[in-house]
């Protein structure tokens, strides 16, 4: 049996700290409320951890339970549902990550009892990516421990480390790159994102130049910050290369965060809680370099050695995070005549691709990092949500559909959160941010840092940031949910100094905004539903 594999749902972790009571060698407290997990505890705290995990009072805490006699199918079939596919069915599911598996995980639990293929271009099984640039560069997991816990035997035929290379939608087969033929009834595509390289190639090719989404990633990079370089240079200050700053800090790296927005955290959060990151960093003794690009990478017997700023500045470094953003992992779709491209494989809002025509297919789902989906919360833009939460519950929710009836299906109407853990900081979101004119601190201080933010689009609610105030996330996602005035007019519980609304400053609008009109109803999966709202201004 291989040791106990654990992650905790940092979208749903509240920060109650049973876990780290009961079994502190697997559970840490950062700060007031970020936990840190050892996703791979030894097996002497097996009992521990299974208690932790009973005792975790929003159950964020998932264990390997694929050893245990497996529980009955836990959803009613509905009357309208394929028999034939349901027990002899072929379900193939091209992305062996987070999304495969979860979607592989609801698929048996839904009943499933047909042929199960899981295709995966890493070696690797599902493994977990938050802890790359977080414990596991500051060494408290290992890169190898990641490996997702399974939720229960998922008995699939595994095809690791073989790339799926084109889709015949005619014949329903997939094709991989050792040639062979894989055909189904039903197809996830679940292929996520790559990391963005640096775009010149023969810099990006230079040893100390790291990009971070593997488990290769974040082993060769943290064995390069053990040999403890001269500096470290981060390119670009979204979460990924906010998280690595926090790392160099916190290992005593001397770093350096270039930064061509005005603020890091801009993109996401917008100008005014870029400016709160920025002091954040510079109080921790980043050098901290916005409104600055990088001109060039230079290297001396192929080793990364300097870095020319925009600002006019020459670094001496030893090592340069690319944290640009990611690619959508689509190019194998090409030819598929479904609806791909730059900004993803579009699906309706039951996970069902798109084909060009943007006609919806019955057989061939989406979910994940790739999947760009209409969110009505958000006036029916198609949106891709790169978040781990975003991941797993579209992923069950395609995996419903796949084998439900017309009249059973599921749509996806999560609102997405988000979590980053930086400088001993919690950082939580929930909607879209992105989309909001304006922004207001509702709670707390942010000179204590511990505030709450919402984020307001033409008087409504559409998203809120909580810094080290996570508990307070399900309220405004009500609000969201809601269609709620921007902003609140509720008298919250510890009111900030200045409430007023300011303009939210996103460095461009990127995504067309619309009015909402609908709110949603409901609970769980199988009734939540966007119901319109009519004559709401
Ligand atoms: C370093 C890092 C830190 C993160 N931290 C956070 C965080 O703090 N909070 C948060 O909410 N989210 C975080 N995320 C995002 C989260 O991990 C992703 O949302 C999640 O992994 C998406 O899962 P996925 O299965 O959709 O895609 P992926 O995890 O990208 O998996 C897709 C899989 O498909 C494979 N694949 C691609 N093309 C093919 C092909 N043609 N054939 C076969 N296989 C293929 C890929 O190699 C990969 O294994 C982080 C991500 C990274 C990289």
């Amino acid at each position: 049996m291989t040791s106990m594999r654990v992650v905790v749902d940092l979208t749903k972790c509240e920060g109650y700290a049973q876990c780290a009571f009961l079994a502190p060698e697997a559970f840490r407290m950062v700060g007031d409320e970020a936990l840190m997990f050892d996703p791979a505890p030894p097996d002497e705290l097996q009992e521990k951890v299974l208690r932790a995990a009973a005792a975790c009072p929003v159950q964020a805490l998932q264990v390997d339970m694929a050893d245990l006699p497996t529980p009955p199918p836990t959803a009613t079939v509905s009357a309208d549902g394929d028999d034939r596919l349901r027990h002899e069915g072929r379900i193939v599911i091209v992305g062996a990550s987070l999304a495969g598996l979860k979607a592989a995980e609801q698929l048996r639990a839904e009943g499933f009892t047909g042929k199960l293929t899981m295709i995966g271009d890493e070696p690797e099984e599902p493994y977990d990516r938050p802890p790359l640039s977080k414990q596991v560069q500051t060494g408290w997991a290992a890169s190898a421990d990641t490996t997702l816990p399974r939720r229960r035997d998922i008995a699939a035929d595994w095809k690791l480390g073989v790339a799926a290379t084109g889709l015949d939608l005619e014949h329903n087969f997939v094709t991989l790159a050792d040639g062979q033929h894989v055909g189904f009834d039903r197809l996830l595509i679940a292929t996520g994102v790559r990391a963005r390289p640096w775009f010149v190639p023969e810099e990006a090719g230079l040893d100390g130049v790291f990009t971070i989404r593997t488990r290769a990633d974040a082993t060769g990079l943290r064995e390069r910050l053990l040999a403890k370089p001269r500096r470290v240079l981060v390119i670009g200050s979204g979460f990924t290369g906010s998280e690595m700053a926090s790392v160099c800090v916190e290992l005593g790296i001397p770093v350096t965060v270039a930064e061509a927005g005005p603020a890091p955290l801009a993109g996401a959060l917008g100008g005014v809680i870029g400016r709160i990151a920025a002091d954040i960093m510079r109080e921790h003794g980043v050098d901290l370099r916005v409104n600055t690009r990088v001109d060039s990478l230079q290297g001396e017997d192929g080793r990364l050695r300097r870095a020319l700023l925009s600002d006019g500045t020459t670094l001496d470094v030893d090592v340069a995070v690319v944290a640009l953003g990611g690619i959508r992992n689509v190019e194998w779709l090409q030819g598929s005549n479904l609806a791909v491209g730059m900004w993803g494989v579009a699906c309706d809002a039951g996970c069902r691709a798109f084909d060009a025509n943007g006609l919806v297919t019955d057989d061939v789902f989406v979910a994940g990092d790739v999947a760009r989906q209409p969110q009505p919360m958000f006036g029916y833009q198609f949106l891709a949500m790169e978040h781990w939460g975003n991941s797993v519950t579209q992923a069950q929710v395609a995996a419903h559909n796949m084998i439900s009836g017309k009249t059973d299906r599921w749509p996806h109407l999560e609102v997405s959160a988000f979590w980053s853990l930086q400088f001993g900081n919690n950082i939580k979101s929930v909607g879209v941010p992105v989309i909001a004119d304006q922004i207001a601190i509702t709670q707390g201080s942010v000179d204590k840092r511990q505030f709450v933010a919402a984020y307001g689009y033409k008087g409504r609610v559409v998203g809120a940031v909580a810094w080290n105030q996570g508990k307070w996330l399900d309220f405004y996602e009500k609000l969201i949910e809601q269609a709620a005035p921007f902003p609140p007019p509720y008298d919250m519980t510890n009111p900030p100094a200045d409430p007023t609304p300011v303009p939210a400053e996103f460095p461009a609008m990127t995504y067309p905004g619309r009015d909402a009109t609908v709110v949603v109803t409901g609970h769980d999966p199988s009734e939540r539903r966007a119901t319109l709202v009519r004559g709401r201004r």
